[in-house]
């Protein structure tokens, strides 16, 4: 902490995407993406702080994580299904360029200090560090102006610089029900009424996102030899009222993953997991985003926690989450001073 004790925290949520279609490749190796994210009730929560000490060593934004207390990634790291070395605690790590892409809006770098509590389990589809960087630009947005005296960036300029840093991090920062188009980041926010309830099933081994896409690729190599590139289907438009009004049986007709096919061909247990999961009632269940994290929906949120309680008693890691919920939050009672 500094000395003026200036600091700010934020939440931001994890999600899953309902639908996600994917198209070829263009020059630079992007895969254009239609997508219909959903914000869920597990939260990143990034705490900055001033440290004018920080500035002189390295980038001048130094980082820690822990995992949330409470949280089911607190009990898969006490049980070794997870490590916490797994999370870069360099430049790479997304909350800490997140906080320097602010720091450059700002043209003030004071010496920034962020604590991540992690809730969300890592390299599982779930956009666990693309929250934690959705968080640290609201944190880091609030702490600046606080620090300099100056008007706050604002969502909008947040979501602009969040598209640098990764295709999920706009989406974090807006949360809600949303398409994502191109890489995912030109969003298109759809009114919602009810809500719905998602079981997530994280694994112990991640998933890279890049490896997935290789094996799309590979599937795919044929059209894209012939020069003629697919775009991705459009979204379904029975899928997105669906999910708008909260009608589950709906979301479980429609619900489409691409990149489930390949995140099965490297983790083929995965295609058991989900079969087990609609026999233990779940209404539909699919890979979530690049995977290996499965998701489930229920019928209610008891139905949600009656399959927690199933997969649990065959000792694996699972988790009850209603969506949407919002974006990137501050987090008024932990204050800035
Ligand atoms: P996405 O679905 O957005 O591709 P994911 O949910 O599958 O991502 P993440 O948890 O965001 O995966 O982590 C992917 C990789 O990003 C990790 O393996 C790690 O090396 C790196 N990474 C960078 N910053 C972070 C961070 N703050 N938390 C976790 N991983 C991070």
């Amino acid at each position: 902490m500094s000395p003026a004790g200036l600091w700010a925290a934020a939440s931001a949520p994890a999600k899953t995407n309902l639908a996600l279609h994917v198209g070829d490749p263009g020059p630079d190796g992007f895969h254009p993406l239609e997508t219909l994210f959903i914000a869920v009730d597990v939260h990143e929560t990034v705490t900055a702080s001033i440290n004018s000490h920080v500035t002189r060593r390295g980038s001048g934004v130094l980082v820690s994580v822990s995992p949330a207390p409470g949280s089911e990634y607190a009990e898969m790291i006490q049980s070794g299904a997870a490590r916490l070395s797994d999370i870069p605690l360099d430049s790479s790590n997304l909350a800490v360029r997140a906080a320097l892409a602010v720091c450059a809006a700002y043209e003030c770098n004071p010496g920034i200090e962020l604590r991540i509590d992690k809730a969300v389990p890592v390299a599982g589809g779930m956009g666990g560090g693309s929250a934690d960087a959705a968080a640290a630009l609201v944190a880091v947005d609030a702490l600046l102006a606080r620090h300099l005296d100056r008007p706050r960036l604002g969502r909008e300029r947040l979501m602009g610089i969040g598209s640098e840093l990764g295709a999920d991090v706009p989406f974090m920062v807006l949360g809600g029900l949303a398409e994502g188009r191109g890489r995912g980041n030109d969003l298109r926010a759809v009114e919602t009424g009810n809500q719905l309830h998602v079981v997530f099933v994280p694994q112990d081994q991640g998933l890279s996102t890049p490896a997935v896409f290789r094996q799309w690729d590979r599937a795919h190599r044929a059209t894209v030899d012939q020069g003629s590139a697919q775009a991705p289907d459009p979204l379904n438009r029975t899928l997105v009222t669906a999910a708008a009004v909260g009608d589950a049986a709906g979301v479980a007709t429609w619900v489409r993953n691409d990149l489930q096919p390949p995140a099965i061909e490297l983790l083929p247990e995965l295609a058991a997991l989900l079969n087990h999961g609609v026999d233990l009632g779940a209404l539909a269940g699919w890979v979530s985003g690049s995977g290996p994290t499965v998701c489930f929906l229920a019928r209610s949120a008891q139905d949600a926690d009656n399959l927690v309680d199933g997969l649990r008693r065959e000792h694996r890691h699972a988790f009850s989450t209603t969506g949407p919920v919002e974006g990137a939050q501050l987090i008024p009672e932990w204050g800035t001073i």
